[in-house]
């Protein structure tokens, strides 16, 4: 009985019947060759029978698994009617159908870790704009973002618990977010900023993706506060921890706001640095504001909050529907791409 060797293309069903004593294994280049065994005469015969019948076998091996697999995917397949807006709380195939419910619009709450005068927690606009996007994507689906907390924040650092990154880290991971989340079919990112100190920070992020390609649209929704309406507000000085913000902790999470201890701290405007208007200083927050409060936390109720709250969560929903609806910007953007590419070729 002649045994010719040869590498077997990994077939183990063609094998499987061969005694192992018969077998032959060679490595090779650190893969594993099987041995193909050729007998002569009968034995020709019978490997050629016995060939054909592996390669029934095999068929019809890989018929079940294909069809099995189609029954476990019907199985499995019905998505639930009503999924959750968190990311982080979908599974693999629940995220799929989410995109797709979505329209492929995601939110990215943008929070902050920084003191808020005496009374309100680290996280209170990282907690309020949450609070906002989850409320708004589940009255118009939309997928959330995990926490997202890393914007600028260098006028806070002489406080306890801010985490401030460095410029370029915040822009980094900003791109690298909102690509990530595009390589995941979120092809409509809006940007719900819940942080004053990121109200540059965005819309130059924003234009700053115009430089090259990207094959999805970041928006940015600035909006926090209606102008007016609601209850009458009593203080006139309410930007940072002042009656606003405090009412808003008063329904997002009123187990973190500490009233009683508002008004431990001043939250008065100081007026230490006397430019004229149309001069700009990155000193200037800390000149009018150095003990990182501006307002009186304690004239908040619960009231303006769920005023302030309710129209917070309908702006959102306005957004949603409003970017949903916008086929135009993505079409723009691939246009201007194109067009960047020979500028002397653009006619006015
Ligand atoms: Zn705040």
């Amino acid at each position: 009985m002649g045994v010719t060797l040869s590498a077997a293309e990994g077939n183990l069903a063609r094998t499987a019947w061969v005694p192992f004593s018969q077998r032959r294994v060679i490595r090779f280049n650190g893969r594993i060759l099987r041995a193909r065994i050729r007998r002569r005469g009968n034995a020709a015969m019978m490997t050629r029978t016995r060939s054909t019948m592996s390669l029934i076998l095999l068929l019809a091996v890989l018929c079940k698994m294909v069809t099995g697999s189609h029954q476990a995917r019907a199985q499995t397949a019905a998505p639930p009617a009503k999924l959750s807006v968190h990311w982080e709380e979908l599974t693999a195939a629940d995220f799929r159908e989410g995109i797709h419910r979505s329209q492929a619009t995601c939110l990215l709450p943008f929070g902050i870790l920084e003191k808020h005068g005496p009374h309100l927690p680290l996280g209170t606009d990282l907690l309020d704009v949450r609070y906002s996007a989850l409320h708004g994507a589940e009255q118009e689906y939309a997928v959330v973002f995990p926490e997202y907390y890393f914007g600028q924040i260098a006028e806070a650092k002489h406080e306890p618990g801010t985490v401030a990154y460095s410029r370029e880290m915040q822009l980094a991971l900003l791109q690298e977010t909102t690509d990530e989340m595009a390589r995941n079919g979120c092809k409509k990112v809006i940007i719900v900023n819940g942080h004053g100190g990121n109200d540059s920070l965005l819309p130059f992020f924003a234009q700053t993706q115009l430089d090259k390609p990207h094959d999805y649209v970041v928006y940015i929704f600035e909006e926090r506060t209606p102008s007016s309406g609601g209850p009458a507000k009593k203080t006139k000085i309410d930007m940072h921890a002042g009656e606003s913000e405090t009412s808003n902790m008063m329904i997002s999470r009123p187990d973190t706001v500490h009233l009683d201890r508002a008004a431990n701290e001043s939250g008065a405007d100081q007026h230490r640095q006397n430019l004229p208007e149309g001069l700009y200083t990155g000193i200037w927050w800390y000149a009018r504001f150095p003990n990182h409060y501006s307002g009186e936390g304690s004239a908040a109720r619960k009231e303006l909050g769920e005023y302030q709250m309710k129209w917070w969560i309908d702006s959102v929903v306005k957004a949603i529907r409003a970017v949903k609806a916008d086929d135009v910007s993505l079409k723009l953007q691939n246009e201007f791409y194109e067009k960047s590419k020979h500028p002397l070729d653009t006619q006015p």
